[in-house]
């Protein structure tokens, strides 16, 4: 190691570490590495001088490490969340002086981060608890950021995180999020957004098959086209990618011989918890959870295929199909699965409003929707509309009411209502279009029959109601009237 002090330091080298580290390196500023098992510092240090000579020491000892940086020192933790990274702040920190800082870059419950923020603030240690999205590509070579925390804590590497990360045309795709652990809360929902696109491209995707028999080289043309329009983004370019790729092992296309089973780390379970806590209403993310837990049971499904088959169930998408337009039908599924989305934005958006709320972090969903544009995985076009929504009104109540949200979804509810009601009659499944259609049925109902769920509340259990058309809270003797 060179005897001239780094800007930074970084540890925890696996896939995220190493390459947010060369990233850094790359963009000019020196960085100091570590990694519990040092085999991981040689590898990095092999790539940091294959990959340009970059500015990067590697350290074998916590001390060396973080004796190696400039004062305020800051160093970016990249580990397995959870008890991993408290073992490694007490390693650090016992070197470190009162104004250094640490950043947790990981997955983390923000939970942890505002434990640790308390934690270390008794040695005057300054603590961010940072979401990184854009996985291995995105760390290398430009990732969407989100931090959270001290505010000094981050104007301290402000310079170094605006150049490291996605640039878009109205900036890095970095911003300071807020106080305690907000930067890893606004992560946690980016993740459960990023569950329900996903689910509803693969709804998408399940309609145009089995609805509209469309081939893989015809669904890689239609998500490529539509990856030219309103729906371009990350998520539906590599969709179009996925379904052109042969399968190396036999006949056809590989995404037919992937096993239908979804895996899962827990952000998307954490979004949906949260979301219950909050009283807020996000079923188009739950239904995406939901999904995941029940393409577990694969058996359970191959049995019971097989006792509904027994017991008379009929397939009615062949009848459904014989009679379908193709090309308006796949007009239809780009429209539904737009309308879709928008009403699953709502709900991750007004989760963070919740949180933000109760928390006190003042939130900027405009700059959210902003540092999401690029980097990370649910980057698309659209979020720029999302940004400007909240720029015309930063106290919008949901985006459905954004007035060009709405009239978009107004002017796609009648397809989007074709493809869920033949879906439905087809026995295809789309729990993810259905549950954005009935929360925007729901949402937009002046009226519903929560009047009549009042009245047995109250009949059952004296909960009282309220009436339209007087002020108080009523209750009344039902079975002695009925
Ligand atoms: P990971 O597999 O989550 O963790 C491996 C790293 O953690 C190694 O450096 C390992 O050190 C270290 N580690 C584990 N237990 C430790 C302990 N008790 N003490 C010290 N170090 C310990 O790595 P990753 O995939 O790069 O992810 C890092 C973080 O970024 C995670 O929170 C992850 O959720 C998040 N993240 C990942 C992605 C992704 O695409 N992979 C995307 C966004 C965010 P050793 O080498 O010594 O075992």
């Amino acid at each position: 190691a060179s005897s001239a002090l780094s800007r930074i330091g970084l540890a925890g080298l696996a896939v995220m570490g190493q390459n947010l580290a060369l990233n850094i390196a790359d963009k000019g500023f020196p960085i100091s590495v570590y990694n519990r098992t040092t085999s991981k510092v040689d590898e990095t240090l092999d790539r940091a001088k294959h990959e340009g000579d970059l500015p990067l020491t590697g350290h074998y000892t916590p001390r060396d490490f973080v004796l190696s940086l400039q004062r305020p020192r800051s160093v970016i933790i990249l580990v397995k969340a959870g008890s991993p990274v408290d073992q490694t702040i007490s390693a650090l920190s016992e070197y470190m002086e009162t104004g250094d800082c640490i950043i947790d870059g990981g997955n983390e419950w923000y939970q942890n981060t505002e434990r640790r923020i308390h934690e270390v603030s008794s040695k005057g240690i300054l603590y961010l608890g940072m979401g990184v999205s854009g996985g291995e590509e995105g760390a290398r070579h430009g990732p969407s950021l989100m931090p959270g925390g001290s505010y000094p804590a981050y104007s301290n590497i402000e310079d170094i995180l605006k150049k490291v990360a996605a640039q878009v045309e109205d900036g890095p795709c970095v911003t300071y999020i807020g106080e305690g652990g907000s930067g890893n809360f606004v992560k946690m929902v980016h993740n459960g957004i990023e569950y329900g696109d996903m689910q509803l491209i693969s709804e998408a995707y399940d309609v145009l098959k089995n609805v509209g028999g469309l081939s893989n080289a015809e669904l890689a043309e239609i998500f490529s086209e539509w990856n030219a329009g309103e729906l371009e983004s990350f998520l539906i370019e590599i969709t179009a990618d996925i379904f052109k790729v042969r399968d190396e092992y036999g006949d056809g296309e590989l995404v037919d011989k992937i096993l239908d089973k979804t895996g899962m780390k827990g952000t998307g379970k954490w979004t949906v918890q949260q979301a219950a806590e909050l009283s807020v209403a996000a079923p188009t993310i739950a239904a995406s959870l939901d999904c995941r837990y029940l393409s577990g049971l694969k058996e359970e499904r191959e049995a019971a295929a097989g006792v509904l088959k027994e017991a008379g169930l009929k397939e009615e998408v062949g009848s459904v199909r014989s009679g379908i337009d193709k090309k308006r039908l796949i007009d239809d599924v780009r429209q539904a699965l737009y309308a879709s989305k928008i009403c699953s934005y709502a709900q991750g958006m007004n989760l963070l409003r919740a949180k933000s709320n109760e928390k006190g972090w003042n939130l900027n969903f405009g700059e959210l929707a902003r540092i999401w544009k690029g980097g990370c995985i649910i980057r698309a076009v659209f979020l720029d509309r999302i940004k400007k929504a909240y720029q015309r009104n930063p106290n919008l109540a949901s985006l459905i009411v954004d007035p060009e949200f709405a009239r978009e979804m107004v002017q796609r509810q009648a397809a989007w209502r074709r493809v869920v009601g033949l879906a439905i009659s087809a026995g295809i499944s789309t729990p993810g279009m259905c549950a954005s259609l009935a929360y925007f049925d729901t949402y937009r109902r002046a009226r519903l029959p929560a009047n009549l769920v009042q009245a047995q509340r109250d009949l059952f259990g004296a909960h009282t109601y309220e009436r339209i058309d007087r002020s108080g809270s009523f209750h009344t003797e039902w079975t002695k009237l009925a």
